[in-house]
């Protein structure tokens, strides 16, 4: 286990704030319902797995058909991202909120470069649903398998995984998009404002929709359809849509607004699903988990699974906020909110680290690992560990600030 280098997720991600962001959508009226969240105990199916929660393209096709397929044990490398910064000129304008934008995202120009390098290194994208499973021993005790990729000759898989895709409110006019919505073609897009006040629907300037069009042009970048794994909280709703619930407003208004964003989501999240996205729990209120007590720690995660697994339905997936591990330390100890997570399905948890670490829990059916941050912080001090993925002399995007202490660089 090597130790955190940066404690992740800026204190304002922690803003709280119920403001609506005040603008009509363009998501089409909802036309189904989304799968509520079954907390039924796990049965072996027929294969022998458990709680086999898996990318639904992954057992189809795989892309280009012509390639061999080879079977892989090797590290799985695991990259993330937060929203990239779509305006540079409005994140990196000076404000208290700039230093943080700086350590903790990429810009889009950065973004669409790494992609295109990790492409280049013949990374091949998969689901982490696929790569652990859990299974049930001879005496029906549960336990977590790495399985064995088939995977292109030549390839190296990779999960790559985005973080706080809630579009906050705090992010309102500060460089990003506001929401992700459905256009007229089905697919999903991005819609907010330039800094100029321009309405904006685009494809270009998100990390959904530009992983979106880079798998659509390079399909040989994903195995099977998969693309990124998006880690949501709850506390100003998920995608840009606010269906939080909120302790101080039980008013009838509030519900039914906060029904109407639910609504709107729900085609969002399908579509996702049906594009190869997959979700993960990034807690309700993007809390400290290492620290955080254990009625804190369970509320929080009753809260997650009310507000957010039911709209986006079962998932095996936990990315711990701030990379902080349950219970103080997940690796050498299995503690109480540990163990209350597992009860309610979460298998796989995942912090940060400077290496794709991996670690198979012997006395409970888990896994924990370690992911790598694709960021400010590690483009500007860690050039030579993510080498492997990008150079951060050629995606550097110019527009970084500089000029002070804060904004050195190591090369
Ligand atoms: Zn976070």
């Amino acid at each position: 286990m090597k130790k955190l280098i940066a404690a992740l997720c800026s204190a304002a991600f922690l803003t709280l704030s119920l403001t609506s962001c005040g603008d009509a959508g363009t998501a089409p009226a909802p036309d189904f319902e989304s799968p509520a969240y079954s907390e039924t105990p796990a049965e072996p199916t027929p294969d022998g797995t458990i709680h086999a929660i898996r990318s639904p393209a992954a057992t189809e096709a795989i892309s280009p058909a012509a390639d061999r397929l080879v079977p892989y044990d090797g590290i799985v490398e695991h990259l993330f991202f937060h929203t990239p910064i779509a305006y540079t000129e409005q994140a990196f304008d000076g404000d208290s909120q700039e230093e943080g934008f700086d350590m903790y995202m990429v810009t889009v120009e950065e973004y669409k470069k790494i992609l295109q390098s990790l492409y280049d290194k013949d990374y091949i994208i998969v689901n982490m649903n696929d790569v652990w499973n859990e299974y049930a021993d001879e005496s029906g005790s549960p336990y977590m398998k790495r399985e064995t990729l088939m995977i292109p000759e030549g390839k190296k898989p990779i999960i790559i995984s985005f973080d706080d895709i809630s579009y906050y409110e705090y992010m309102m006019d500060n460089g990003f998009p506001y929401r992700l919505i459905i256009g007229r073609d089905g697919d999903i897009w991005s819609y907010g404002k330039d800094p100029a006040g321009n309405e904006v629907i685009s494809q270009d300037i998100d990390c959904v929709t530009i992983l979106d069009k880079f798998v659509k042009d390079h399909p040989d970048f994903s195995l099977g359809g998969a693309k990124g794994l998006i880690c949501l909280t709850g506390y100003n709703g998920i995608l840009g849509y606010r269906t939080q619930t909120d302790s101080k407003d039980s008013s009838p208004e509030f519900e039914a607004r906060r029904q109407s964003e639910i609504a709107r989501v729900k085609p969002i999240v399908k579509r996702l699903k049906d594009t190869g996205w997959y979700f993960a729990s990034h807690s309700w209120g993007h809390i400290n988990l290492n620290t955080a007590s254990f009625s804190k720690s369970k509320g929080d995660a009753d809260r997650w699974m009310a507000e957010v697994g039911s709209l986006i339905g079962p998932t095996k997936l936990m990315v711990y906020p701030f990379g902080s591990r349950l219970d103080g330390d997940d690796v050498t100890k299995t503690g109480e909110a540990f163990r209350y997570y597992h009860s309610l399905g979460f298998r796989v948890f995942a912090s940060v680290g400077v290496e794709s670490y991996s670690k198979i829990k012997k006395e409970i059916s888990a896994v924990i690992c370690d992911r790598m941050h694709s960021d400010g912080v590690t483009l500007r001090h860690e050039r030579n560990r993510y080498m492997k993925f990008y150079d951060a002399a050629e995606v550097w995007d110019d527009a970084r600030p500089s000029g002070s202490s804060k904004y050195t660089r190591d090369w």
